[in-house]
């Protein structure tokens, strides 16, 4: 019989029943709790338990607990803010900047953000395995970079990235794969042997870029496995989203980035929030935004500073925050 991995057993010890995290977390104040969310809960263990007790506000907590809140209904917030759909070249391949084709490898992650642009998308329409979406970056000879998101592309077995990486090693027009993951914040034990030595067997140049929101998120373990693949090599980059009672500090913002760098984690972008219906509650100004970065810029190296940027559909890149 075939050994489950031990990543594969802790993600099955993730709480997705509200009522056995609340009792978990102590929590008694629950008027503010959705108890029936569309979108469900989904928590890895590691992460609640550096969550305070008895109390919603908790930065970890607020990314993930599903509130009332999310029934409010806001003018602008939609259900695909950024055109995902407008931009599916086949079932799993979006395209939305020259040179760069991002493919929606799977729709399971290691946990379930309150945020995501993408809780809306429709991944049951899509078929399993990837041929369409080879033969489509086959005939683009203009694709250099293929982008595996999801989902979290780190939920796919080894096994299935490894074909999918020999499949993309065949195209020689193609010369980067990027990941993007949230994987490690919840689950670090998924950098195992098996995971990275499928990375150094590939022949194109990997980046790894992760998603991390707050300086509790980065602990030791979380930080080792990612120096793993730093050691390969691999240029390790990071995105942040911007998140009102979460991140929306400049104490916070400053710890967060210095740890990043701190760690040869290079600070990438920090995203505005993309209007997602039910996410209201997380919005910051753009205004406090500029200010937070503005206080970053004078107290960080440069290289330590992330880019302020949203995604407005059908632009040609993601869009700077000047103001
Ligand atoms: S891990 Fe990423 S894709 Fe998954 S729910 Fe969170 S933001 Fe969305």
């Amino acid at each position: 019989m075939q050994k489950v991995p031990i990543w594969r057993q802790i993600q099955r010890e993730n709480f997705t029943s509200i009522s056995s995290l609340l009792d978990f977390l102590e929590i008694e104040e629950k008027s503010q709790i959705d108890a029936d969310p569309r979108f469900v809960l989904n928590l890895p263990r590691r992460l609640a338990e550096k969550i305070q007790k008895n109390t919603l506000n908790d930065p970890i907590l607020r990314q993930f607990v599903p509130l009332v809140d999310e029934k409010t209904v806001a003018p602008g917030f939609v259900m695909d803010p950024v055109g995902d759909k407008t931009f599916c070249k086949t079932g799993k391949i979006l395209q939305k900047y020259r040179g760069r084709a991002l493919i929606l490898t799977t729709s399971a992650c290691a946990m379930h953000c309150r945020f995501c642009f993408r809780q809306n998308f429709p991944y049951e329409t899509q078929v399993t395995g990837f041929e369409e979406e080879i033969a489509f970056l086959e005939k683009d000879l203009t694709i250099e970079e293929v982008i595996l998101s999801g989902g979290d592309p780190l939920s796919l077995s080894d096994q299935s990235i490894t074909t999918l990486f020999a499949r993309l090693d065949a195209i020689s027009h193609i010369k980067r794969i990027r990941f993007h993951t949230r994987f490690p914040i919840g689950i670090p034990e998924r950098i195992n042997d098996s995971f990275l030595n499928l990375l150094k067997n590939c022949r194109k140049s990997i980046y790894f870029v992760i998603h991390c929101n707050h300086p509790l998120e980065l602990d030791d373990e979380v930080i080792a496995s990612l120096k793993k693949i730093q050691k390969l090599g691999i240029p390790v980059l990071s995105q942040s989203v911007l998140l009102k009672e979460v991140n929306d500090r400049e104490g916070v913002l400053f710890e967060l980035f210095q740890k990043m760098v701190n760690c040869g984690i290079v600070p990438y972008y920090l995203h505005q929030l993309d209007l997602v219906e039910g996410t209201q509650h997380f919005l910051v100004s753009d205004i406090r935004a500029h200010a937070l970065i503005q206080y970053l810029q004078e107290n960080l190296s440069g290289y330590a500073v992330p880019r302020l940027v949203r995604e407005i559909a059908g632009r040609k890149s993601k869009t700077r925050i000047c103001l």
